[in-house]
């Protein structure tokens, strides 16, 4: 079965005006479906044609497939992108509002730390925020390498692509991770990755 293009879990102009439509529209109209479009290329009538995602990113590391690898971890990326973030945000609350006053000292002290992360990782990639071994910690990833495949437990991630905010700040990528951060984080989707203690898994 073929790798679907996972729906915004909103509309395109639902998270307005911290991401435009125009924004949305191409990131995921365009980037998303180029990357599931890809993918679905490499793997038709191949031993990884009815796989999961999750075993396409897999397979493609363990094989050294790069080309593969990019689309089917992109793939992925967004799905798990496009959930961390919902129209007005929300607030980390009970044992995961705990678990980051414990590992970050605060939320506030958490929110500056994944902004900084983020303005400081290296052209294009992903910061994420994930659990490993009992530990919150925040992660970066280069161009499109992903947590899909198990090495911490991924909670939340923003994209710090170009594509993901050039359209609405250009080369201002502080001011949009401040914007998301501040308005747009999905902690409800944070909680459900903390409590489940295993990976996300992209819709089917
Ligand atoms: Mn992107």
């Amino acid at each position: 079965m073929p790798i679907s293009l996972m729906p915004l879990p909103y509309g395109a102009d639902a998270l307005d005006p911290v991401i435009s439509a125009r924004t949305l529209e191409f990131h995921h109209g365009k980037h998303h479906q180029a990357y599931v479009d890809k993918t679905n290329a490499a793997i038709a009538e191949g031993p990884l044609a009815s796989a999961s995602l999750e075993e396409i990113v897999a397979a493609a590391r363990k094989d050294n497939n790069a080309g593969l690898f990019n689309n089917a971890a992109q793939t992925w990326n967004h799905g798990f992108y496009w959930a961390s973030l919902k129209p007005g945000g929300s607030a980390p609350a009970g044992e995961l509002k705990s678990a980051l006053e414990r590992d970050f000292g605060s939320v506030e002290a958490f929110n500056t730390e994944l902004a900084a992360r983020g303005a400081a990782h290296f052209g294009s990639g992903w910061v994420w925020l994930a659990e490993k071994d009992g530990k919150l910690s925040i992660e970066d990833s280069h161009d499109a390498d992903t947590l899909a495949d198990g090495s911490a437990n991924p909670l939340l991630v923003l994209d710090v692509w170009e594509h993901a905010y050039y359209l609405d700040r250009q080369n201002a990528r502080p001011a949009y991770l401040d914007a998301v951060i501040g308005g747009l984080l999905n902690w409800d989707f944070a909680a459900e990755n903390f409590a489940r203690k295993s990976v996300w898994t992209y819709p089917a």
